[in-house]
């Protein structure tokens, strides 16, 4: 896409967000009749991911040309994506512990709501061994992309090690994967009206701005939290990792495309298929791009972990339970794996809270506080974690060598 439709279609994107805010804030539950055509965008986004991982994982395996090089590409990947989501838990027990948004919260819920209702939080064991899957289609549609990247990941390097007959296979993914980029673009240019949809239909549901205002006074120190510790990670981390790649400060334009279609859709896989156009548009090597934005949308969530600390925290504070050095060390271990296993898509860290929750035990019932106000934050989260992968290509590039 030429530098000037590019910005035509930034525009776009960004008037269609605010015109959702405006329409599902001024006419309420009217604009939930446009709900179907945000589903339909996001089932567009979605239908694209599978094959395009696969895709986009082989060839870029294969594209690193030799197993070793992966290793230290793999190495290096994993160590940031731990480290930089270990920040993102700090920095959200850092100003949880400051603002205190839970101390004087006085409806406190007697029911498990039904989003986690019956749901047992996962242990490492299960977390682990959902990493292979006896049956890569049964996982396919249910879009768990993990075991799938990771069958990608081994198929790739082996690909690498039998000569001449590889190169038929690699050049047909290759294919593929261009096919699907191109798919991707066209369904880019329906993104206006599918952020419009998806955004005023979500607020229109809450019954318009006045409702959702009402509905929030009561966290809305809480709210004020999560947003100044997500801002604070996004803007100073990011801001400081950015110096060591290649890219310059218009990188946060470049990416910017992707990172509204995260805050629209809530979900970094949905959004992943533009994540990785508009990282490949910004310059980043195509090799990091098709290895690092995979993983990274499925494992690397440093909003989820912020958002997971203060959430406990702040659960904590209202039922006035102590979380001493002890159980903040226990929150601050449990959250990262908790973000680490939360799937890519809307709520799911709602769902992972459950680990944290369990680890220092507090009540379940406690997220019935965050319920009324989730689908806004989840949007937030899943924006920073969008920009935190993306970041994560720019660095990561580095490591590969020539
Ligand atoms: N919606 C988030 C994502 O897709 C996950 C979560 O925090 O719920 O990245």
């Amino acid at each position: 896409m030429s530098l000037q439709g590019h910005n035509t279609l930034l525009w776009a994107i960004l008037v269609g967000a605010l015109a959702g805010i405006f329409c599902g804030w001024h006419f309420g539950h009217a604009m939930e009749s446009v709900a179907w055509i945000g589903k339909l965008f996001l089932d567009l986004l979605m239908l694209t991911i599978i094959p395009l991982i696969v895709a986009a994982v082989i060839t870029g395996i294969t594209g690193l040309g030799d197993v070793r090089k992966l290793g230290r590409l793999g190495g290096f990947t994993v160590l940031y994506y731990l480290s930089t989501t270990a920040i993102a838990v700090l920095v959200g027990l850092v100003i949880v512990n400051i603002m205190q948004p839970g101390i004087g919260i006085s409806e406190l819920n007697e029911a498990i709501p039904d989003k986690v209702a019956g749901k047992e939080a996962v242990g490492i064991a299960e977390m682990i061994g959902s990493l292979i899957k006896p049956n890569l289609v049964a996982a396919a549609a249910e879009t768990q992309l993990l075991p799938i990247i990771l069958f990608c990941l081994f198929f790739g390097a082996a690909l690498t090690t039998i000569g001449e007959k590889g190169k038929v296979v690699i050049n047909f993914f290759d294919g593929l994967n261009d096919v699907m980029m191109k798919l991707v673009i066209w369904i880019m240019y329906l993104s206006p009206i599918g952020i419009f949809a998806l955004v005023a239909s979500k607020l229109g549901a809450t019954g318009g701005g006045e409702e959702f205002l009402a509905e929030i006074s009561s966290v809305g120190k809480y709210i004020a939290t999560v947003i100044i510790g997500l801002t604070i990670h996004a803007v100073i981390l990011f801001t400081i990792l950015i110096t060591f790649s290649k890219r310059g400060r218009d990188y946060l334009f470049d990416m910017l495309r992707a990172l509204v279609t995260a805050f629209g859709t809530a979900s970094s896989a949905a959004t992943l298929p533009l994540t990785m156009e508009c990282a490949v548009e910004a310059g980043v090597d195509k090799r990091a791009v098709k290895f690092v934005l995979p993983l990274g949308a499925t494992v690397n969530m440093d909003g989820t972990a912020l958002y997971e600390a203060v959430a406990v925290m702040f659960i904590a504070q209202a039922y006035g339970i102590h979380m001493g050095v002890e159980e903040q060390i226990i929150i601050f271990i449990t959250a990262t794996l908790a973000a680490i296993g939360a799937a890519a898509i809307p709520s799911a860290g709602l769902i992972t809270m459950l680990i944290v929750l369990t680890a220092v035990d507090l009540p379940k019932e406690g997220i019935g506080l965050l319920l009324a106000i989730d689908w806004f934050l989840d949007r937030i989260r899943t924006t920073v974690n969008v920009w935190g992968d993306s970041v994560g290509a720019a660095v990561l590039e580095r490591v590969i060598p020539d």
